[in-house]
This record gives structure tokens, sequence and C-alpha cells, in this order.
């Protein structure tokens, strides 16, 4: 079972070996030499000459045949513990700090930790497994009791529940892997504790990339009116309660999100939250005529671009949302605005916030860029993995 696997190394073209070298990280069958491969497995991946360009995951159903997991010493294949050890060793050693009783972290971001198709996130005692490869789900012994040791955890789970898996044949599921079932857990953030739910949130349970948005938004929100679109549990809100704001207004249309959000300021002793169950587009229009200003307006819409195809739609859906929010900025007031489509890359989502910020009776500058946090790290040659971008816009009068 655990024995080396004997897959034969896999040849890439010329073209693909140049690339690989560059360090770009995913190959379609016209990329290989002999277009089909095995599914699943753990393979050498050599240029045309027979040169070794380290270690890759394969795929027998999905487009992409190849996701390199970077290099590995000698030119053998790891046994599959070998392997998973090392690279979840690696990850976990660069988390260090993040790694507290009541942390919540990304200990596993992917192609970025070396290894393709897993995500695993970490809230305390709980650990949620994300794969979107048939390597990652023919392994998970090699996995999953390595990271509950190393992390102590209680429980873990898998979060299988993601489109990604229909590409690769994996069907779709949320279950059990080792521990016991933990509905709820705390972790704590910026001083704030938030509820995360594993088995039901979004994503893994909370949204962990915009963990030093949510820092930036406390240290920003001291004596503010603060207006958080597109709320879910309130984590903005609640940082900026935290971090002394007046008053904070949630708006989301999900109506169970904006109760975990009251639950949260209860759970922190906050006051100042108002939550609003409405459609952000229709909140705003509706606030176009009145007198209402805010000093800090936090806008994170999910994804409008999930596709190419989505893409003109969605430029269209950001540049009107960010105009409504800029027109209710009061003096001086800062909008915080994100997008977390992988397809609206850094310089197009600046274009559409100077085209909605045209026309306004101020002048809009740049404050700040953001991204994810360092748990997310961002692969240089995989520039889609650069998918949460974040600017402070700040109204100069
Ligand atoms: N800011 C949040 C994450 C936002 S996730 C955080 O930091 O935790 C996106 C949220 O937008 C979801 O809660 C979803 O219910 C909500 N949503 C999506 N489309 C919406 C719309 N048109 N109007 C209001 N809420 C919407």
């Amino acid at each position: 079972m655990n024995g080396p696997v004997v897959a034969p190394p896999i040849r890439l073209t010329a073209k693909a070996a140049t690339l690989a070298r560059r360090g770009h990280p995913w190959f379609y069958r016209d990329d290989l030499q002999e277009p089909s491969v095995p599914g699943g497995q753990i393979v050498r991946v050599h240029d045309p000459e027979g040169r070794d360009l380290g270690l890759a995951f394969t795929s027998a159903h999905s487009k992409l045949a190849l996701r390199s997991c970077g290099p590995w010493p000698g030119h053998d294949v790891p046994d599959r513990e070998t392997f998973f050890h090392a690279r979840l060793r690696a990850a976990i050693e660069r988390r260090a700090g993040m790694l507290g009783k009541e942390d919540g972290a990304r200990i596993v971001h992917g192609e970025s930790d070396g290894l393709p198709g897993l995500v695993v996130d970490r809230y305390g005692p709980v650990l949620v497994l994300q794969a979107t490869s048939p390597v990652i789900e023919n392994c998970l012994d090699a996995i999953v009791p390595f990271l509950a040791e190393q992390l102590a955890a209680e429980s873990v789970l898998a979060r299988n529940d993601v489109g990604a898996r229909k590409l690769e044949g994996l069907s779709q599921e949320i279950r059990l892997l080792h521990g016991r079932r933990i509905e709820n857990v705390t972790i704590v953030e910026h001083g704030v504790r938030h509820t995360v739910r594993p088995w039901t949130g979004h994503k893994t349970g909370f949204y962990l990339d915009q963990r030093p948005a949510r820092g930036l938004v406390r240290d920003l929100a001291k004596g503010r009116r603060v207006l958080d679109l597109f709320a879910y549990q309130g984590g903005f809100s609640l940082a900026a309660l935290a971090g002394g704001a007046a008053s904070a207004i949630a708006v989301d249309q999900s109506a169970e999100a904006l109760a975990a959000a009251e639950a949260g300021a209860a759970a922190n002793v906050l006051s100042g939250l108002a939550t609003r169950t409405d459609n952000v587009f229709d909140f705003l229009r509706s606030l176009r005529e009145g007198q209402d200003r805010f000093d800090l307006i936090v806008l994170d819409p999910p994804a409008f671009a999930k596709s190419r195809r989505e893409l003109t739609g969605a430029l269209r859906g950001y540049r009107d949302l960010n105009r409504l929010a800029l027109r209710l900025l009061a003096p001086h007031g800062m909008l915080l605005t994100c997008t977390c489509s992988h397809h609206v890359v850094l310089p197009e989502f600046e274009h559409l916030l100077r085209q909605a910020a045209a026309g306004l009776p101020f002048k809009v500058a740049l404050r700040q860029r953001l991204g994810a946090g360092p748990d997310h790290p961002f692969w240089l040659s995989l520039p889609e993995s650069e998918y949460l971008k974040v600017l402070l816009l700040q109204r100069l009068d």
C-alpha cells in the first residue's frame, strides 16, 4: 500500500519544459509528449532530454493533466508518507506564530505549499480540509493522521462541497475524517472572538483570507460611522466596533448570517451594531437620495466573475457598486473595496475604480493595497493565485 509509486516519468514538450523551468505549475495533455497519463499518481516530470523537473500530481479526468509539486531530491518518486509528511511539516513550520490555541490560519494553500489540490484551514482544535486532486483523495490516510497529530486536532473534517471536484470526477461531500464532530468553534483574531461553523459556514467556515483587512479596519475605526456591505457574519463590523467605531451597519441578503453577526457582537460585549437584510445594490440605491453618510465603508462582495465569460458583467457590477459606495462617503471618508475574482486582475480592478470615481464632486486617493494574509502565500509564477485584491481608498476634501 505504502510502497514506492512506480509510475514512469512523464515527459513534457520542449515548450512546456521551458515554462516549467520558469515555475509554471500547470500542464495540459497538449504539453505532454504522450498525452495519456495514469490518474491520481505522484510522478517525476522530465524535459524532452530526460532531465528532471521535479514531482507532479496526475489527473486522468481534469483538463489539467499535471500539477507540479515542485522539486524533490534524487530521481525516484518518494513513498506517499515520506512525501506528504515532509510537505506538511514544511507548511506548518512556515506558519509558526499563527498556531496558538485559539488562532485561525490556513495551514496548507495548495500549489504555494507544494501540495496542489489541498487546502487545510485550522480553527483552534478543528482542521478543515478540501481535496481537489485525486492524489490527495487517494492519500488521505497519509495526510489526515499526520496533520491531526502535529496540530493536536480534536476534529478533522472534509468540506469537499466545492465545484472544482466535479472537474476531477470526485463526489461532493462533507464528512468527518478524524475525531469528533464539532459544530461551532471560537477563534480569536485581533482580540475579537469569531464563531466559526466548519460544517455549514461559507468556504471552510470563515473568511480567513481577510484577516489583514479586518486588522486594518480595526485600526482605522475609532469614532467612525461604519457601513459593512456583504457583511456575512459581520467579521468587519465586529473588528470595527472592537476598534472603537461609533456605529456599524451590517448589510447582507442572508438573515441567518446577520443573526450570527448580532450573536457575535453580544459575545464580544460590543454595542453599536445594526443589521439590514437586503440586497446591497437596492440598499445603496435607497440611500442615494438621503442624508446618511459614512466615514468608513467596507465593500466585500462575492466573486462576480466565476469564469472569464462572466467578466464583462462582473466588471460592470463592481463599477456600479463602487460608485454607489463612494457617493456615500462623508468628507475624508474611506472605502475598503475588495474583489476575490481570480479573473479580475489588479490593474483591471484599479481601472474600474478610476471609472467609478470619475464625475464625483471630490477626488479619490488610493491609500493602501492589501491582499490575503501570509498564511495564503501567492505563488509568483501563478498570477491567478493572487485572487484577493483589497484597496483602501479615501475621499479627498
Ligand atoms: N465580508 C465577509 C464575507 C462576505 S461573503 C467577511 O469578511 O466575513 C459574501 C456575502 O455576500 C455572503 O454573506 C452573501 O450572503 C452576501 N451576498 C451575496 N450577494 C448579495 C447581494 N446582492 N446583496 C446582499 N448580500 C449579498
